[in-house]
């Protein structure tokens, strides 16, 4: 498995829903049933697939996805993208992996 250096997560609350994120990155955003924009892991890079949508994982600031480095520019190309500025993307912390579940 892939060692993650960055973590991202969305504030649904700040989400206007244009899904810019997802045609720039879609291996990391996908659309949730309510018109907002979750976060995912897939398991491509990582194995298994995740996504935090509240259901299946945490959605909001614990529901944060590792950055698989090799759509890295397209996950930071998406952050700044965004019009609702709500793509947080932070350092890897071994302490917040492990509240996700
Ligand atoms: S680009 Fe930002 S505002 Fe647009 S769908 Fe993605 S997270 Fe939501």
């Amino acid at each position: 498995m892939a060692d993650a250096e960055l973590m991202v997560w969305i504030d649904q609350d700040l989400c206007t829903g244009d899904g810019i994120c997802s045609e720039i990155a879609p291996d990391v955003f996908q659309e949730r049933s309510d018109g907002v924009w979750v976060v995912k892991e897939i398991a491509s890079h990582w194995g298994a697939d995740l996504v935090f949508d509240g259901e299946q994982a945490p959605d909001g600031s614990r529901g944060v996805a590792r950055v698989p480095a090799a759509v890295l520019g397209e996950v930071v190309e998406a952050a700044e993208e965004c019009p609702g500025e709500c793509i947080m993307i932070e350092p890897f912390d071994q302490a917040t992996f492990d509240k996700r579940s």
